[in-house]
């Protein structure tokens, strides 16, 4: 009864029981950090909190989470972005907290994990069988054919075993197609009310128990589909805490993105073909034709300008869509396999006729005024080829966070990196947040060079930064190799290659190296691998996590690999002593997200180049950087070969990123302490 529950133990109290619990001691920023997320539940003010490896800081939210959803009887919301944080959170945090706390709190916490609607078997599905894509590339090749037959004979064993249907429970896991024949998306789904197993739905059973759970665990794709929807995908819930904040903008983007082919067009006509008057479908069937004369011409890239071509062929496709769901009608009375005929139709028609309208909407004469970037792909003739399609994606998703996430919730961002330059300001931004009202340290350069508009009817938020348990300068050194030349664009030059061969040779191997294109990764690895006496690894060569796994046991070798391993590899130990970075990560020049919005914020008179570039690189140097300290005693140096730290006039605003290494640009002095700790590591 909440009566019951008024005089509930503090956040601080709980969290020693919950310390014990899992055999810990007490942390002074995990305290910090709890205490402040109560207060931002008290208060309703959002806060962002940056809280370093080592903290423990799913702890210091869950606790306030629990204690917030057991006192009001109400749903606290914890967002994570990779599936590694859930699993952690939901195999092994949750249900340690959950015992600990059940006597302080006078009954047992509940939790429950919540994702979208495709990842969960449908037993409707299985039972029918999916509809046919005979243009489908896996079914032309009869090797691949008869290998997602297989997974989709397994799948239909594993349906009877399992008790979740969880895609990410099964393993191993199977491919995209074979999961295809299995599982629906939400537009897709009949209805609990109409599907003949609708009391067997997985999806159904995971959203019932979420909503009875104190704590709903999700991602953020989740999140961003439940504030982009009008219909409700998670429970009601007043309190969200964003775990891994950082990736929250690319995560949102992408769930916002869209994308139209040839091939969705032609599946969609088939779909309704054999619901509507044949000439109909066909006009459909024609404009996706018309589409595909369009893009064998046009060249890929980012559109500034709708091509009169292209325009052309979306307003026949957005017409021909329309009429194909007009002649479909709405529901209906009808037999169970007409209506899941016609819910499929009706998914493909709107999302074809959706994207038509969106990327013709995109081109607003005002730059400055424009919501949306568009761009062209081709990749046929790539090592894995895809047709050519045409994709829109936000220039922004502050709004959206803002009117449907910050304005309906308590919100809690975390994340080891959120202090970029040292201060919250330019996430925030991104976050559509108005600039804080305490402002944190000002460090050399915020990424945004102009000062903020007033926004005193934004929401009011805080940030605070508890910093991390570990002793950085004494344990860490960031060596920038301030006399080598800036990086050029044809590949890593040779006195880059031989100081890399030198590093590695003084730390004896434990290096994991951090490129910013895979071409750099795969010739760094082949040259190398004639000059230095360990064994080097590149990513691609197996499966990333059987790579770490050897990278991590023999502290000899070297990993050599792209953009899921900056953020990806948790090596503790004395494995990992070295990691290096050949250059600054900025974006590609020819991402057409970044270099839009980059062009977004210039029309407005803003500097699009430390906005947009420079808080790319800050994000991904830092944690990049966080590789090397994954426990107390880590010790080693972060090596950058791109002279541009030292150099460039934004060089503050990235250093200011970083944890705080004890800094050096003496290739001695370093080559000797790799030496030294190499000396001192156990073999
Ligand atoms: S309710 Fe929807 S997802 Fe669930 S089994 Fe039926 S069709 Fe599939």
């Amino acid at each position: 009864m909440p009566g019951d529950r008024s005089r509930l133990p503090s956040v601080r109290e709980l969290l020693v029981h919950a310390v014990d619990a899992v055999g810990g001691a007490e942390r002074e920023g995990q305290v910090e950090m709890a205490e402040a997320v109560g207060k931002a539940i008290r208060t309703g003010e959002h806060l962002a909190v940056q809280a370093g490896t080592g903290t423990g800081k799913s702890l210091a939210y869950l606790v306030p989470a629990i204690r917030y959803a057991v006192e009001r009887e109400a749903t606290a919301v914890v967002s994570t972005a990779t599936i590694a944080l859930q699993r952690q959170l939901v195999d092994r945090d949750l249900p340690r907290l959950a015992k600990a706390l059940k006597k302080p709190l006078g009954r047992e916490p509940t939790f429950a994990i919540l994702k979208g609607r495709r990842n969960y078997l449908c037993m409707h599905r299985v039972h029918t069988g999916a509809p046919e894509e005979p243009e489908d590339t896996a079914l032309f090749d009869a090797f691949a054919a008869s290998r997602v037959g297989r997974e989709v004979k397994r799948l239909h064993e594993w349906s009877s075993d399992t008790e979740t249907g969880d895609r990410d429970e099964l393993v191993p896991g199977v491919s995209e197609q074979a999961w295809r024949q299995v599982a629906v998306t939400a537009k897709e789904c009949l209805g609990v009310a109409r599907c003949p197993v609708g009391t067997d739905c997985f999806a159904e059973q995971a959203r019932a128990e979420a909503g009875r759970a104190d704590i709903v665990v999700t991602n953020h794709a989740l999140l961003a589909i439940d504030a982009l929807q009008e219909y409700q995908v998670l429970p009601e819930h007043e309190l969200v805490i964003i775990d891994e904040a950082h990736e929250l903008v690319d995560r949102v983007t992408s769930a916002a993105t869209a994308e139209l082919t040839t091939s969705m067009i032609s599946a969609a006509t088939r779909r309704c073909g054999r619901l509507i008057d044949a000439g109909i479908a066909d006009r459909l069937l024609e404009a996706g034709d018309g589409l595909a004369l369009v893009l064998d011409d046009s060249p890929a890239g980012r559109m500034d300008a709708l091509p009169q071509p292209l325009g052309g062929a979306l307003t026949v496709i957005r017409d021909a869509a329309h009429a194909c769901l007009t002649a479909l009608g709405s529901e209906r009375k009808e037999d169970v396999d007409e209506a899941t005929a016609r819910k499929l139709a009706r998914s493909l028609l709107d999302d074809v006729h959706d994207t038509a309208v969106r990327l013709l909407d995109a081109f607003d004469e005002d730059q400055a005024h424009r919501h949306d970037v568009v761009w062209l792909s081709n990749d046929r003739y790539s090592a894995s080829p895809r047709p050519p399609a045409v994709h829109v994606a936000p220039l922004s998703v502050a709004g959206l966070l803002r009117e449907r996430v910050f304005a309906r919730s308590t919100t809690v961002l975390t994340s080891a990196t959120l202090a970029l330059g040292g201060a919250f300001d330019t996430l925030a931004r991104q976050w559509g947040l108005p600039p804080s009202p305490k402002p944190t340290v000002k460090a050399e350069g915020t990424a945004t060079d102009k000062p903020a508009p007033a926004d005193s009817d934004g929401p009011r938020w805080s940030g605070l930064d508890v910093g991390s348990p570990f002793d950085y300068r004494r344990n860490g050194i960031l060596y920038v190799a301030k006399h080598l030349p800036p990086p050029g664009r044809d590949g890593l030059g040779e006195p880059t290659l031989d100081e890399i061969a030198e590093l590695i040779d003084a730390a004896g191997g434990r290096a994991l190296g951090l490129f910013s294109s895979m071409r750099a990764a795969k010739q760094a690895t082949e040259e190398l691998r004639d000059r230095v006496k360990y064994p080097i690894l590149c990513q691609g060569e197996d499966a990333t996590a059987l790579l770490v796994g050897k990278f991590a046991d023999d502290p000899r070798t070297c990993l050599f690999g792209t953009l899921s391993l900056w953020q990806g590899v948790d090596v503790p130990g004395p494995a990992l002593q070295l990691v290096l970075v050949d250059r600054l990560p900025f974006p590609r020049p020819d991402d057409p997200v970044a270099s839009a919005r980059q062009r977004a914020v210039e029309a407005r008179g803003g500097n699009g180049f430390l906005t947009v570039a420079a808080t790319h690189a800050a994000l991904l140097l830092a944690q990049g950087a966080g590789r090397l300290h994954r426990a107390m005693a880590d010790k080693g140096v972060v090596a950058v070969l791109d002279s541009r730290l030292a150099t460039a006039r934004y060089g503050g605003f990235l250093r200011n990123s970083l944890p705080p290494l004890w800094p050096t640009h003496d290739p001695t002095v370093v080559r000797d302490a790799l030496r030294r700790l190499d000396a001192a590591a156990p073999n």
